[in-house]
């Protein structure tokens, strides 16, 4: 057997068509969803993420606004900027891009973002909607992992999902979704023994642990599906996941590749968020 791809790129397309067209909808009633970006710092990365965020935007017709700072920035010049993002009418989501400089308290900054405009969904308000099952705004990689998964047409009921990480912004809530959608979830870590004893009895894996290979062929059952969020360099700088794609991939059932997988829904699902946001500004206005 050799596992069916679970194509990122196609499945995002098709996401972002629709988002298009709903902006396209609410622009016309004279609301175009608007995502502000907040960059502070020099962080080549970050840059690259900033810059497709922003494309995306562009692309699928949602404004956006970008604001770049010195990494020098006083946390309460960057608190007084969220304020007034908050107060704009015309901005539906505010994104700060992590990391920011070890001077400012992300978890501050974080908290200062309107709940109603927190699209990235990090906040303290929008885990307690996810715990709950509350609507709000899902974080956008573990919300494009179960679309991904949705797409492979199998049912999560009564199926058991390994999450391989217990980040704030992957692991955790990627574990509440899968376990509202009814999957019976285990979350394994850096300090979990042996992860094949967990991942072999796996129907779905999602790893998002940052390691080249943490999931090898005799780590999978056969026919499961995997996720893999993991975004890291191999020996020739090439763009790698965690999972040993090549290994994995004739043993089971559903892979994403790395680049093409999870990355492009992430931001998909920050489109998504932004619309809707702007959508439920659009509906209190009726
Ligand atoms: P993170 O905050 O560093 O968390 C990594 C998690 O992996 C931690 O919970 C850690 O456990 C666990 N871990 C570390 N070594 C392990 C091991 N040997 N066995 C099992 N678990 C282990 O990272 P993150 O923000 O969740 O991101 C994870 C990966 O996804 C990174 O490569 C990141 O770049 C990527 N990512 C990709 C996207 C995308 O759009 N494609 C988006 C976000 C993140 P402890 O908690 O015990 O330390």
């Amino acid at each position: 057997m050799t596992a069916q791809l679970i194509d990122g790129n196609a499945l995002s397309k098709q996401i972002r068509a629709e988002v298009a067209q709903r902006a396209a909808a609410l622009t016309a009633k004279g609301i175009k969803p608007g995502l502000a970006v907040v960059l502070v710092g020099d962080n080549p990365a970050s840059a690259v993420y900033v810059r497709n965020k922003i494309k995306a935007c562009e692309d699928y017709g949602l404004r956006s606004v970008f604001e770049k700072y010195e990494a020098s920035l006083d946390e309460s010049a960057l608190l007084a900027r969220i304020a007034a993002l908050n107060a704009d009418p015309s901005i539906h989501g505010i994104l700060v891009q992590m990391p920011l400089p070890a001077h400012i308290d992300a978890h501050k900054v974080i908290e200062a973002i309107s709940p109603a405009k927190d699209v990235d969904g990090y906040s303290v308000l929008s885990a307690g909607e996810t715990l709950t099952g509350l609507p709000g705004f899902r974080p956008c990689t573990p919300y494009g992992c179960m679309k991904l998964i949705e797409s492979t047409g199998v049912s999560l009921k009564g199926k058991h999902a390994v999450v391989i990480g217990r980040s704030n912004t992957v692991g955790k809530p990627m574990a509440l979704l899968l376990l509202q959608a009814n999957a019976t979830v285990t979350i394994c870590h850096s300090a979990t023994p042996d992860l094949g004893v967990y991942t072999r009895q796996a129907d779905i894996v999602v790893a998002a642990v940052g390691r080249r290979n943490v999931l090898t062929a005799e780590m999978v059952k056969p026919g499961a599906i995997v996720i893999d969020v993991g975004m890291n360099r191999n020996d020739e700088g090439k763009l790698c996941g965690d999972v040993d794609f090549a290994g994995v991939q004739p043993v089971v059932g559903w892979i994403t590749p790395v680049p093409g997988g999870v990355g492009p829904m992430t931001i998909t699902m920050l489109l998504v968020n932004t619309l809707e946001s702007a959508e439920r500004v659009a509906a209190a206005n009726v």
